[in-house]
């Protein structure tokens, strides 16, 4: 026998198991984002492959080698997006949403990058995106990053640490690369191929390698913070400042460069040392002059991208459940005559109660059982042919210790209605 076709390597498919998992943190987000005023936008996965190399930077680990280009039939040249914000503010400016307003948006997807797949890192990825256009102070960066601390605090999720960085403006940056460079140059020696590489196309990102060799190399670099002007100096000062205020933590790391070129003053990451070398769950920052970039007018953006998977892991490793998902019941239908009035029953039961779970059994009596028994379900309404006759159904609870009952079908529904406010009124662990 041939081995069945096999998913994309680094592409993997959610199982029933896991998307309670993956709907209770959407449910988390969607309530939170609401509550703080984004509304959603629902972007295409496919862009042009310019928006990219103009946003992200030619020079980017992306850019460079991780995109899923190709030419579609009129030989465009597209792009299966590796991440949100560049179609999120291409979507902006194409339809004037930022012009003469503040914009707060946020979207969520699969994202594309062709990396080698491994623990946390995955070709295609799910990120949740939150961003906001036309606010040029520190107010949005303090609001963006409690909104995230916030939502850790709904997971569940205790231990995540705020990185903090800025990278000024781009004027400000040109100078502090001179001198970066002229620093790296007189240790050239020391540097790997890759770093030798980026020497020439992007030095900061060297600030960024993960190569433990260079570590004492990076640490005695020039530091970026030395060479902002006052009114980076004082963004950054009003951001922290807000912080304290809102008893966020966070630790300055001025090695925080981020690996796309987008990025102006405020950068940001919460990482974790639960998952290994993936510890980056959720990754952001502005980018003031990305409009501009992009053929745009001046509009002020920041914004960040989690990746879902890796918020998943984190829940996983510090044990959480997701929350019982509501009352569940069955109906058992013993012969053919009982599959009939069965459905009609359910049917009736979907109409009058809209959340309950329910579902139809078909089968032997005890492969009945069995796949009720599996399905989780507490109740389990029976109809077999004494039950047919006398028009009544049986009522037996599947989880707990307690008698049968039997009651007439047109009992079903109040019985059913009632069944389920006892059960929404049972605490629900996380
Ligand atoms: P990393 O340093 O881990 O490569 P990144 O800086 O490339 O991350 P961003 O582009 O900032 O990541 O994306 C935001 C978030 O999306 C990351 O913090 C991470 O949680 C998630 N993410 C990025 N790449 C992947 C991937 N290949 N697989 C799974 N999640 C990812
Ligand atoms: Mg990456």
């Amino acid at each position: 026998m041939t081995k069945p076709l096999q998913a994309v390597r680094g592409m993997h498919d959610v199982l029933p198991e896991q998307t309670p998992y993956w709907q209770q943190l959407e449910a988390e987000v969607r309530q939170l984002v609401r509550a703080y005023g984004y509304a959603e936008i629902r972007l295409p996965i496919v862009e042009s492959t310019t928006l990219f190399k103009r946003s992200i930077g030619a020079a980017t680990d992306i850019v460079e080698k991780e995109m899923y280009t190709f030419a579609d039939r009129n030989e465009d040249s597209l792009t299966l997006r590796p991440e949100g914000t560049a179609g999120c503010l291409r979507a902006v400016l194409q339809h004037g949403l930022a012009h003469n307003q503040v914009q707060r948006l946020w979207y969520q997807g699969p994202m594309f990058r062709h990396e080698r797949p491994q623990q946390g890192r995955y070709r295609q990825f799910q990120q949740i995106g939150v961003e906001a256009y036309g606010l040029p102070g520190p107010a949005i960066d303090a609001e963006l990053i409690l909104l995230s601390a916030r939502l850790w605090e709904r997971l569940g999720i205790q231990g995540l640490t705020l990185q903090l960085n800025t990278l000024g403006t781009p004027a400000e940056r040109v100078r502090y690369r001179e001198q970066l460079v002229a620093y790296l140059i007189q240790h050239v020696g020391q540097l790997d191929a890759d770093s030798q590489r980026r020497l020439q196309t992007n030095p900061l990102r060297i600030l960024d390698s993960k190569n433990p060799a260079l570590a004492k190399l990076i640490a005695a670099a020039p530091v970026l913070t030395d060479y902002l002007a006052a009114d980076s100096q004082a963004h950054f000062a009003q951001l922290r400042a807000m912080l304290d205020a809102a008893g966020v933590a966070y630790v300055i790391n001025p090695r925080l460069v981020r690996g796309l070129d987008y990025y102006t003053r405020t950068v940001f990451e919460w990482t974790t040392d639960l998952l290994g070398a993936q510890g980056t769950v959720c990754a952001g920052g502005r980018y003031d002059g990305l409009a501009r970039q992009l053929g745009g007018r001046d509009i002020p953006g920041i914004g960040f991208a989690l990746g879902a998977e890796r918020v998943l892991a984190v829940q996983a490793a510090l044990g959480k459940k997701t929350r019982s998902s509501g009352l569940h019941a069955c109906v058992l239908m013993l012969g053919t005559e009982a599959e009939i009035a069965g459905l009609v029953l359910s049917e009736q039961l979907h109409t009058a109660l809209p959340q309950l779970r329910l579902q139809t059994l078909v089968g032997s009596v005890k492969s009945q059982f069995r796949q009720a028994d599996r399905s989780g379900a507490s109740l389990a309404l029976i109809l077999g042919s004494d039950e047919l006759v006398a028009g009544t159904v049986t009522i037996k609870y599947l989880r707990q210790d307690r008698a049968q009952v039997t009651i007439t079908q047109d009992q079903l529904a109040d019985f059913m209605r009632d069944a389920l406010s006892h059960d929404a009124n049972d605490t629900r662990a996380i």
